[in-house]
């Protein structure tokens, strides 16, 4: 397996925005801190569209970003990636995982599997009712992969090091779901081995899905990548910026402003005197001066009033 963590291995970075609706702060800080420490280190920046939820996507949003990002100066190495296009190396590697009996199929409901116990972060955890087959009667929904008990680790590029049980906390977990999809976990892991991304840098509201991806990279024989997680940007009442808690879209605003607020958010110290520059000049001066160092150590921080 290769090593990716070797220095002689060239850093290659990316973005994988969700089209649910129109950029919102807490994506653009995802972007500005993927594409700045992945410039900063001379390396490469992918785009990737996770559109593999089909059901939660909005008609038009995808392209909608893009030009966003583009407004704001952003340049992208190679062609765009969509999942939605990617389904066949999905169902390869389930197809691998079910041939060495990782997955199981599952009769339960979503109902059935709330009722259940409550992991330590109040999210439901799966009890393992199918885990030795269905129950005579019982149709097949999802198809979920067995966990193994005992921490899954790694060290975080800003967080430091994290672990999680997933057999206490998480349970076996979807990888292909009742309506067909495959699983975010599952699309994730097999693009970030394909695209060869060697290091990850996104939100910390994504934090507690890493070590599902790397406990699958490990089912998979999947190289690991390097993970940072930014402090995700929440509202003055603590929610999560989306679009249910109507989250300002970037586009309503000078794209000079949003790098800006999105570089004093992540701690870098812009000199005044660039907000009456251009966004190129802006970049110019980040990608320099980029430093994570200088980041939040925390995973959550109020976004700037207005966002
Ligand atoms: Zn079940």
């Amino acid at each position: 397996m290769p090593r990716i963590d070797a220095p002689d291995v060239p850093y290659r970075g990316r973005f994988a925005p969700s089209p649910t609706g129109p950029l919102h702060f807490g994506s653009l800080v995802a972007a500005v801190g993927s594409y700045l420490d992945a410039r900063a280190a001379g390396g490469t920046w992918l785009l990737r569209i996770e559109d593999v939820d089909a059901p939660r996507m909005v008609k038009g949003a995808a392209e909608a970003m893009l030009r966003t990002l583009e407004r704001l100066g952003f340049a992208w190495d190679g062609e765009v990636e969509y999942q939605s296009r990617r389904t066949a190396h999905y169902l390869a590697a389930f197809e691998r995982l079910k041939l060495a009996g990782r997955v199981f199929a599952c009769a339960c409901s979503r109902r059935e599997v709330t009722d259940s116990a409550l992991g330590p972060d109040g999210a439901p955890r799966y009890p393992g009712t199918c885990r030795q087959g269905l129950a005579p009667g019982r149709q097949a929904r999802a198809w979920r992969l067995r966990v193994e008990p005992g921490q899954v680790c790694f060290d975080d590029g800003l967080q430091g090091r994290l672990c999680q049980d997933l057999a206490a906390e998480v349970g076996d977990f979807v990888v292909l779901r009742a309506d067909g999809c495959f699983a975010y976990q599952l699309a994730v892991v097999v693009d970030d081995a394909e695209q060869g991304v060697t290091q990850v840098v996104r939100g910390a509201d994504l934090v507690d899905s890493t070590p599902r991806q790397i406990f699958l990279q490990q089912q998979l024989g999947l190289p690991r990548p390097a993970y940072l997680h930014l402090p995700a940007a929440v509202s003055a009442a603590g929610e999560k910026l989306s679009k249910q808690t109507r989250a300002a879209a970037i586009d309503g605003r000078p794209p000079q402003a949003a790098l800006l607020d999105a570089l004093v958010f992540l701690g870098q110290r812009p000199p005044g005197a660039l907000a009456e520059s251009g966004v190129d000049e802006i970049w110019r001066w980040a990608i320099a001066n980029w430093d994570r160092r200088r980041l939040p150590r925390c995973r959550f921080a109020n976004a700037p009033a207005g966002y």
